[in-house]
Protein backbone atom coordinates (compact mmCIF):
# COMPACT_ATOMS: atom_id res chain seq x y z
CA UNK A 1 0.00 0.00 0.00
CA UNK A 2 1.31 3.28 -0.66
CA UNK A 3 2.15 5.83 1.36
CA UNK A 4 -1.16 8.07 2.23
CA UNK A 5 -2.91 4.67 3.07
CA UNK A 6 -0.27 3.37 5.20
CA UNK A 7 -0.51 6.53 6.92
CA UNK A 8 -3.72 6.18 7.78
CA UNK A 9 -3.27 2.14 9.26
CA UNK A 10 -3.45 3.78 12.75
CA UNK A 11 -6.53 5.14 12.60
CA UNK A 12 -8.10 1.99 11.01
CA UNK A 13 -6.31 -0.06 13.99
CA UNK A 14 -7.90 2.15 16.65
CA UNK A 15 -11.35 1.16 15.57
CA UNK A 16 -10.03 -2.33 15.04
CA UNK A 17 -8.75 -2.76 18.30
CA UNK A 18 -12.55 -1.51 19.70
CA UNK A 19 -14.25 -3.71 18.24
CA UNK A 20 -15.52 -1.70 15.11
CA UNK A 21 -14.42 -2.32 10.98
CA UNK A 22 -12.85 0.70 9.29
CA UNK A 23 -12.34 0.53 5.31
CA UNK A 24 -11.01 2.82 3.08
CA UNK A 25 -13.66 4.13 0.62
CA UNK A 26 -14.26 5.95 -2.47
CA UNK A 27 -12.33 8.14 -4.63
CA UNK A 28 -9.08 7.14 -2.98
CA UNK A 29 -9.42 3.26 -3.49
CA UNK A 30 -10.36 3.91 -7.22
CA UNK A 31 -7.12 6.13 -7.55
CA UNK A 32 -5.06 3.08 -6.12
CA UNK A 33 -6.74 0.53 -8.29
CA UNK A 34 -6.00 3.03 -11.75
CA UNK A 35 -2.39 3.08 -10.24
CA UNK A 36 -2.81 6.98 -9.82
CA UNK A 37 -1.76 9.13 -7.47
CA UNK A 38 -4.21 9.43 -4.49
CA UNK A 39 -5.82 12.26 -3.25
CA UNK A 40 -7.71 12.43 0.42
CA UNK A 41 -7.98 9.19 2.21
CA UNK A 42 -11.89 8.70 3.40
CA UNK A 43 -12.50 6.00 5.50
CA UNK A 44 -16.04 4.20 6.82
CA UNK A 45 -16.87 2.85 9.98
CA UNK A 46 -19.73 1.52 11.61
CA UNK A 47 -19.21 3.03 15.06
CA UNK A 48 -20.99 5.93 15.21
CA UNK A 49 -19.82 9.36 15.22
CA UNK A 50 -19.58 10.00 18.96
CA UNK A 51 -17.66 6.43 19.38
CA UNK A 52 -15.33 7.81 16.45
CA UNK A 53 -15.37 11.10 18.06
CA UNK A 54 -14.51 9.31 21.17
CA UNK A 55 -11.81 7.81 20.23
CA UNK A 56 -9.56 9.99 19.05
CA UNK A 57 -7.82 12.56 20.55
CA UNK A 58 -8.42 15.18 17.86
CA UNK A 59 -11.63 15.20 16.14
CA UNK A 60 -13.94 18.13 14.47
CA UNK A 61 -17.42 17.32 13.73
CA UNK A 62 -17.55 18.52 10.57
CA UNK A 63 -20.76 16.93 8.95
CA UNK A 64 -21.94 14.97 12.10
CA UNK A 65 -25.62 14.83 10.96
CA UNK A 66 -24.55 12.96 7.41
CA UNK A 67 -22.54 11.42 10.10
CA UNK A 68 -18.71 12.85 8.98
CA UNK A 69 -16.08 13.36 11.59
CA UNK A 70 -13.04 14.99 10.50
CA UNK A 71 -10.08 12.56 12.33
CA UNK A 72 -6.60 14.39 13.06
CA UNK A 73 -3.76 12.25 13.19
CA UNK A 74 -0.06 12.81 12.80
CA UNK A 75 -0.43 16.13 10.53
CA UNK A 76 -3.29 14.42 8.04
CA UNK A 77 -7.00 14.85 8.01
CA UNK A 78 -9.12 11.95 7.73
CA UNK A 79 -12.93 11.71 6.87
CA UNK A 80 -14.53 9.44 8.74
CA UNK A 81 -18.09 8.63 8.08
CA UNK A 82 -20.42 6.34 9.48
CA UNK A 83 -21.91 3.62 7.12
CA UNK A 84 -25.42 4.98 6.06
CA UNK A 85 -28.06 5.17 3.28
CA UNK A 86 -29.90 7.91 2.22
CA UNK A 87 -33.62 8.41 2.33
CA UNK A 88 -36.14 10.92 1.42
CA UNK A 89 -34.47 12.27 -2.04
CA UNK A 90 -36.91 15.43 -2.21
CA UNK A 91 -36.48 17.39 -5.23
CA UNK A 92 -34.19 15.38 -6.97
CA UNK A 93 -31.09 16.86 -4.37
CA UNK A 94 -29.46 15.25 -1.68
CA UNK A 95 -31.68 13.65 1.06
CA UNK A 96 -32.46 15.42 4.15
CA UNK A 97 -32.02 12.48 5.94
CA UNK A 98 -29.47 9.19 6.35
CA UNK A 99 -29.89 6.39 8.42
CA UNK A 100 -27.07 4.61 9.58
CA UNK A 101 -26.55 1.31 9.43
CA UNK A 102 -24.34 -2.11 10.17
CA UNK A 103 -23.52 -3.23 6.68
CA UNK A 104 -20.65 -2.06 4.53
CA UNK A 105 -21.90 -3.56 1.84
CA UNK A 106 -25.21 -1.19 2.36
CA UNK A 107 -22.82 1.64 2.45
CA UNK A 108 -21.44 1.09 -0.77
CA UNK A 109 -24.90 0.29 -2.36
CA UNK A 110 -25.48 3.97 -1.73
CA UNK A 111 -22.72 5.78 -3.70
CA UNK A 112 -23.13 6.55 -7.46
CA UNK A 113 -20.73 5.12 -9.58
CA UNK A 114 -19.40 1.46 -9.51
CA UNK A 115 -15.67 2.63 -9.58
CA UNK A 116 -16.67 4.84 -6.52
CA UNK A 117 -18.43 1.99 -4.75
CA UNK A 118 -15.24 -0.07 -3.50
CA UNK A 119 -13.53 -0.99 -0.09
CA UNK A 120 -10.11 -1.98 0.99
CA UNK A 121 -8.88 -3.08 4.32
CA UNK A 122 -5.72 -2.21 5.55
CA UNK A 123 -3.93 -5.40 4.16
CA UNK A 124 -5.19 -3.78 0.35
CA UNK A 125 -7.98 -6.57 0.40
CA UNK A 126 -10.82 -4.91 -2.14
CA UNK A 127 -14.55 -5.49 -1.15
CA UNK A 128 -16.17 -4.84 -4.78
CA UNK A 129 -19.89 -6.05 -4.64
CA UNK A 130 -20.62 -3.83 -8.09
CA UNK A 131 -17.79 -5.00 -10.44
CA UNK A 132 -16.00 -1.83 -10.11
CA UNK A 133 -12.77 -2.99 -10.47
CA UNK A 134 -14.30 -4.83 -13.93
CA UNK A 135 -15.33 -1.08 -14.82
CA UNK A 136 -11.83 0.35 -13.97
CA UNK A 137 -9.93 -1.84 -15.85
CA UNK A 138 -12.95 -1.66 -19.32
CA UNK A 139 -12.74 2.02 -18.70
CA UNK A 140 -16.40 2.33 -18.25
CA UNK A 141 -18.75 4.14 -16.22
CA UNK A 142 -21.78 2.86 -15.22
CA UNK A 143 -24.06 3.48 -11.88
CA UNK A 144 -24.61 1.12 -8.87
CA UNK A 145 -28.01 -0.12 -10.21
CA UNK A 146 -30.34 1.41 -12.56
CA UNK A 147 -28.81 4.82 -14.09
CA UNK A 148 -32.91 6.02 -14.00
CA UNK A 149 -33.07 5.60 -10.14
CA UNK A 150 -30.35 6.90 -8.99
CA UNK A 151 -30.52 9.70 -11.41
CA UNK A 152 -33.76 10.63 -9.96
CA UNK A 153 -33.06 10.59 -6.33
CA UNK A 154 -30.08 12.96 -6.82
CA UNK A 155 -29.21 14.75 -10.35
CA UNK A 156 -26.06 15.64 -9.75
CA UNK A 157 -24.93 12.15 -10.26
CA UNK A 158 -25.49 13.15 -14.15
CA UNK A 159 -22.79 15.55 -14.38
CA UNK A 160 -20.81 13.43 -11.95
CA UNK A 161 -20.72 10.45 -14.23
CA UNK A 162 -19.80 12.79 -17.42
CA UNK A 163 -16.80 14.45 -15.27
CA UNK A 164 -15.86 11.31 -14.33
CA UNK A 165 -15.54 10.35 -17.87
CA UNK A 166 -13.68 13.43 -18.80
CA UNK A 167 -11.41 13.00 -15.49
CA UNK A 168 -10.86 9.26 -16.31
CA UNK A 169 -10.96 9.29 -20.27
CA UNK A 170 -13.66 6.12 -19.71
CA UNK A 171 -17.32 5.82 -21.72
CA UNK A 172 -20.64 6.29 -20.29
CA UNK A 173 -22.78 3.48 -20.62
CA UNK A 174 -25.88 3.62 -22.55
CA UNK A 175 -27.81 3.34 -19.80
CA UNK A 176 -26.19 6.42 -18.17
CA UNK A 177 -27.03 7.88 -21.81
CA UNK A 178 -30.44 6.92 -21.87
CA UNK A 179 -31.07 8.14 -18.19
CA UNK A 180 -29.23 11.41 -18.82
CA UNK A 181 -31.38 12.30 -21.78
CA UNK A 182 -34.53 11.33 -19.93
CA UNK A 183 -34.00 13.11 -16.54
CA UNK A 184 -31.55 15.99 -17.24
CA UNK A 185 -34.14 18.78 -16.81
CA UNK A 186 -33.82 17.55 -12.79
CA UNK A 187 -30.32 19.03 -12.59
CA UNK A 188 -32.25 22.74 -12.60
CA UNK A 189 -33.22 21.73 -9.40
CA UNK A 190 -29.79 21.30 -7.90
CA UNK A 191 -27.82 24.15 -5.83
CA UNK A 192 -25.11 25.73 -8.62
CA UNK A 193 -22.72 25.74 -6.19
CA UNK A 194 -22.46 21.96 -6.05
CA UNK A 195 -22.80 22.22 -10.28
CA UNK A 196 -20.17 24.37 -10.60
CA UNK A 197 -17.63 21.98 -8.35
CA UNK A 198 -17.82 19.43 -11.13
CA UNK A 199 -18.59 21.75 -14.03
CA UNK A 200 -15.30 23.03 -13.58
CA UNK A 201 -13.58 19.49 -12.57
CA UNK A 202 -15.37 18.26 -16.23
CA UNK A 203 -12.83 20.35 -18.04
CA UNK A 204 -9.39 18.91 -16.06
CA UNK A 205 -9.72 15.58 -17.79
CA UNK A 206 -7.71 13.81 -20.88
CA UNK A 207 -11.99 12.85 -22.00
CA UNK A 208 -12.95 16.73 -21.79
CA UNK A 209 -13.82 16.32 -25.56
CA UNK A 210 -15.45 13.01 -25.37
CA UNK A 211 -18.32 14.61 -22.21
CA UNK A 212 -18.57 17.75 -24.30
CA UNK A 213 -19.82 15.60 -26.82
CA UNK A 214 -21.69 13.84 -24.25
CA UNK A 215 -23.42 17.15 -22.79
CA UNK A 216 -24.11 18.41 -26.56
CA UNK A 217 -25.71 14.63 -27.47
CA UNK A 218 -27.64 13.75 -24.82
CA UNK A 219 -28.73 17.50 -24.69
CA UNK A 220 -27.94 17.59 -20.73
CA UNK A 221 -26.25 21.27 -21.31
CA UNK A 222 -29.42 22.93 -21.92
CA UNK A 223 -29.78 22.05 -18.18
CA UNK A 224 -26.77 23.94 -17.15
CA UNK A 225 -26.84 27.88 -16.29
CA UNK A 226 -26.98 29.73 -19.21
CA UNK A 227 -25.79 27.07 -21.83
CA UNK A 228 -29.53 26.90 -22.88
CA UNK A 229 -29.44 30.54 -23.56
CA UNK A 230 -26.36 30.58 -25.83
CA UNK A 231 -26.70 27.32 -28.18
CA UNK A 232 -23.06 28.21 -29.86
CA UNK A 233 -21.06 27.97 -26.83
CA UNK A 234 -21.62 24.78 -25.96
CA UNK A 235 -21.15 24.07 -29.98
CA UNK A 236 -18.19 25.47 -29.88
CA UNK A 237 -16.78 23.88 -26.36
CA UNK A 238 -16.89 20.88 -27.91
CA UNK A 239 -15.86 21.34 -31.55
CA UNK A 240 -12.30 23.16 -29.74
CA UNK A 241 -11.37 21.99 -26.73
CA UNK A 242 -9.32 19.34 -27.50
CA UNK A 243 -6.98 18.86 -23.81
CA UNK A 244 -7.66 19.82 -20.88
CA UNK A 245 -8.75 23.02 -19.27
CA UNK A 246 -7.26 22.99 -15.66
CA UNK A 247 -8.26 26.71 -14.73
CA UNK A 248 -11.79 27.51 -13.52
CA UNK A 249 -11.04 31.13 -14.91
CA UNK A 250 -10.01 30.38 -18.51
CA UNK A 251 -13.44 27.96 -18.78
CA UNK A 252 -15.22 31.03 -17.76
CA UNK A 253 -13.19 33.61 -20.02
CA UNK A 254 -13.32 30.95 -22.77
CA UNK A 255 -17.81 30.98 -22.09
CA UNK A 256 -17.69 34.95 -22.47
CA UNK A 257 -15.35 35.25 -25.65
CA UNK A 258 -17.91 32.10 -27.39
CA UNK A 259 -20.20 34.68 -26.33
CA UNK A 260 -22.70 36.69 -28.92
CA UNK A 261 -24.96 38.19 -25.52
CA UNK A 262 -24.21 37.13 -22.63
CA UNK A 263 -20.52 39.17 -20.61
CA UNK A 264 -18.81 37.17 -18.04
CA UNK A 265 -19.75 38.77 -15.19
CA UNK A 266 -23.32 37.27 -16.82
CA UNK A 267 -21.40 33.69 -16.41
CA UNK A 268 -19.44 34.83 -13.38
CA UNK A 269 -22.66 35.43 -11.07
CA UNK A 270 -24.69 31.88 -13.08
CA UNK A 271 -21.75 29.99 -11.60
CA UNK A 272 -21.61 31.69 -8.68
CA UNK A 273 -17.54 32.14 -8.85
CA UNK A 274 -15.56 34.05 -6.29
CA UNK A 275 -14.10 37.08 -7.29
CA UNK A 276 -10.31 35.45 -7.44
CA UNK A 277 -12.08 34.07 -10.23
CA UNK A 278 -13.41 37.14 -11.81
CA UNK A 279 -10.49 38.98 -11.68
CA UNK A 280 -8.58 36.42 -13.49
CA UNK A 281 -11.19 35.60 -16.36
CA UNK A 282 -11.23 39.35 -16.88
CA UNK A 283 -7.49 39.57 -16.89
CA UNK A 284 -6.96 36.87 -19.63
CA UNK A 285 -10.24 37.91 -22.22
CA UNK A 286 -8.10 41.63 -22.17
CA UNK A 287 -5.19 39.71 -22.99
CA UNK A 288 -6.61 37.52 -25.36
CA UNK A 289 -7.68 40.83 -27.15
CA UNK A 290 -5.09 42.34 -27.31
CA UNK A 291 -3.12 39.21 -28.04
CA UNK A 292 -5.61 39.69 -31.23
CA UNK A 293 -4.89 42.53 -32.27
CA UNK A 294 -0.95 42.60 -31.87
CA UNK A 295 0.18 39.05 -31.28
CA UNK A 296 2.36 37.87 -28.12
CA UNK A 297 4.05 41.35 -27.29
CA UNK A 298 6.14 41.30 -24.18
CA UNK A 299 3.10 43.33 -22.81
CA UNK A 300 0.67 40.87 -23.22
CA UNK A 301 2.93 38.65 -21.15
CA UNK A 302 3.79 40.87 -18.49
CA UNK A 303 -0.06 41.83 -17.82
CA UNK A 304 -0.63 38.58 -17.34
CA UNK A 305 2.20 37.27 -14.63
CA UNK A 306 3.61 34.22 -14.58
CA UNK A 307 0.56 32.74 -12.74
CA UNK A 308 -1.64 33.12 -15.39
CA UNK A 309 0.46 31.92 -18.36
CA UNK A 310 -1.29 28.71 -18.36
CA UNK A 311 -4.96 29.43 -18.21
CA UNK A 312 -4.16 31.73 -21.51
CA UNK A 313 -2.37 29.32 -22.92
CA UNK A 314 -5.98 27.04 -22.60
CA UNK A 315 -7.81 29.77 -23.48
CA UNK A 316 -6.15 30.64 -27.07
CA UNK A 317 -5.90 27.10 -27.88
CA UNK A 318 -9.32 26.43 -27.40
CA UNK A 319 -10.35 29.39 -29.73
CA UNK A 320 -9.58 30.48 -33.49
CA UNK A 321 -6.70 31.78 -32.68
CA UNK A 322 -2.83 31.00 -33.68
CA UNK A 323 -1.39 28.75 -31.65
CA UNK A 324 1.09 29.74 -28.96
CA UNK A 325 2.82 27.19 -26.53
CA UNK A 326 3.61 27.28 -22.82
CA UNK A 327 7.21 27.03 -23.42
CA UNK A 328 6.87 29.75 -25.98
CA UNK A 329 4.75 31.83 -22.92
CA UNK A 330 7.54 31.01 -20.77
CA UNK A 331 10.83 31.87 -22.88
CA UNK A 332 8.74 35.77 -23.59
CA UNK A 333 8.19 35.86 -19.85
CA UNK A 334 11.22 35.02 -19.06
CA UNK A 335 13.10 37.69 -21.43
CA UNK A 336 10.97 40.57 -20.09
CA UNK A 337 13.16 43.28 -19.14
CA UNK A 338 10.96 43.72 -15.79
CA UNK A 339 8.33 40.79 -14.51
CA UNK A 340 6.78 43.30 -12.38
CA UNK A 341 6.24 47.20 -11.31
CA UNK A 342 8.34 46.79 -8.16
CA UNK A 343 11.17 45.78 -10.27
CA UNK A 344 11.33 49.33 -11.68
CA UNK A 345 14.10 51.13 -11.40
CA UNK A 346 12.83 53.79 -9.42
CA UNK A 347 9.80 54.56 -7.50
CA UNK A 348 7.34 57.51 -6.79
CA UNK A 349 9.52 58.38 -4.40
CA UNK A 350 12.89 58.74 -6.33
CA UNK A 351 10.78 60.78 -8.95
CA UNK A 352 9.92 62.78 -6.96
CA UNK A 353 13.45 63.98 -6.16
CA UNK A 354 14.22 63.92 -9.61
CA UNK A 355 11.69 66.67 -10.42
CA UNK A 356 11.11 68.76 -6.98
CA UNK A 357 9.75 71.41 -8.52
CA UNK A 358 6.28 69.57 -8.95
CA UNK A 359 4.19 68.91 -6.07
CA UNK A 360 2.85 65.40 -5.36
CA UNK A 361 0.06 64.40 -7.75
CA UNK A 362 -1.53 62.35 -9.95
CA UNK A 363 1.45 62.70 -12.14
CA UNK A 364 3.60 60.62 -10.57
CA UNK A 365 1.15 57.48 -11.32
CA UNK A 366 1.11 58.77 -15.19
CA UNK A 367 5.18 58.82 -15.03
CA UNK A 368 5.66 55.64 -13.66
CA UNK A 369 3.34 54.17 -16.02
CA UNK A 370 5.02 55.51 -18.65
CA UNK A 371 8.29 54.40 -17.69
CA UNK A 372 6.75 50.88 -17.28
CA UNK A 373 5.56 50.55 -21.17
CA UNK A 374 8.93 52.15 -22.74
CA UNK A 375 10.83 49.89 -20.17
CA UNK A 376 8.90 47.03 -21.98
CA UNK A 377 8.61 48.21 -24.96
CA UNK A 378 12.74 48.10 -25.22
CA UNK A 379 12.67 51.76 -25.49
CA UNK A 380 14.16 52.37 -22.15
CA UNK A 381 17.11 50.67 -20.24
CA UNK A 382 15.85 50.00 -16.67
CA UNK A 383 18.35 51.72 -14.85
CA UNK A 384 18.25 54.90 -12.88
CA UNK A 385 20.02 56.82 -15.10
CA UNK A 386 18.45 56.75 -17.99
CA UNK A 387 15.24 56.75 -16.10
CA UNK A 388 16.48 60.18 -14.68
CA UNK A 389 17.60 61.23 -18.11
CA UNK A 390 14.64 60.26 -19.73
CA UNK A 391 12.15 61.43 -16.88
CA UNK A 392 14.01 64.65 -17.26
CA UNK A 393 13.20 64.79 -21.39
CA UNK A 394 9.60 64.32 -20.85
CA UNK A 395 9.06 67.06 -17.88
CA UNK A 396 11.01 69.54 -20.81
CA UNK A 397 8.65 68.65 -23.66
CA UNK A 398 5.99 68.87 -21.04
CA UNK A 399 7.02 72.41 -20.31
CA UNK A 400 7.26 73.87 -23.85
P1 LIG B 1 -12.38 13.28 -6.18
O1 LIG B 1 -11.02 12.71 -6.36
O2 LIG B 1 -12.81 14.13 -7.30
O3 LIG B 1 -12.61 13.91 -4.83
P2 LIG B 1 -14.14 11.27 -5.12
O4 LIG B 1 -14.54 9.94 -5.64
O5 LIG B 1 -13.41 11.32 -3.83
O6 LIG B 1 -13.32 11.99 -6.27
P3 LIG B 1 -16.07 12.95 -3.89
O7 LIG B 1 -17.00 13.95 -4.51
O8 LIG B 1 -15.03 13.44 -2.97
O9 LIG B 1 -15.44 12.11 -5.08
O10 LIG B 1 -17.00 11.89 -3.14
C1 LIG B 1 -16.46 10.85 -2.34
C2 LIG B 1 -17.27 9.57 -2.51
O11 LIG B 1 -18.62 9.77 -2.08
C3 LIG B 1 -17.40 9.11 -3.98
O12 LIG B 1 -16.32 8.30 -4.35
C4 LIG B 1 -18.71 8.37 -3.96
O13 LIG B 1 -18.54 7.06 -3.48
C5 LIG B 1 -19.54 9.14 -2.95
N1 LIG B 1 -20.41 10.19 -3.54
C6 LIG B 1 -20.09 11.49 -3.74
N2 LIG B 1 -21.12 12.18 -4.25
C7 LIG B 1 -22.13 11.30 -4.39
C8 LIG B 1 -23.48 11.40 -4.86
N3 LIG B 1 -23.99 12.55 -5.30
N4 LIG B 1 -24.24 10.27 -4.82
C9 LIG B 1 -23.74 9.10 -4.36
N5 LIG B 1 -22.50 8.95 -3.91
C10 LIG B 1 -21.68 10.02 -3.92
MG1 LIG C 1 -12.87 13.20 -2.75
Amino acid sequence: LSQPFQEAIPVIDQFEQHGYEAYFVGGAVRDHLLGQSIGDVDIATNATPDVTMSLFDRTVPVGIDHGTVLVLHNGNEYEVTTYRVESDYRDYRRPDHVAFVSRLEDDLARRDLTINAMAMDRYGQVIDPFQGRNDLTHGVIRTVGRADDRFHEDALRMLRAVRFSSQLNFAVTNDVLTAIKRYHTLLQEIAVERIQVEWFKLFTGYGVAHALDVLNKTDMYQSLPLLNQERDVIKHLTKNIKRPIRHPEAVMALCACLSNTLTLNDWIKSYRCSNIIQRQAKKLIQSVSKFKENGLTSFVVYTLGDVNLEAFQQVVQSLDLPDVSLEQLHEVYEALPIQSKQQIAVDGKQLQSIIPDWRKGPWIGRYLQAIERAILAGQLSNDYEAIERRVKQWKEQEND
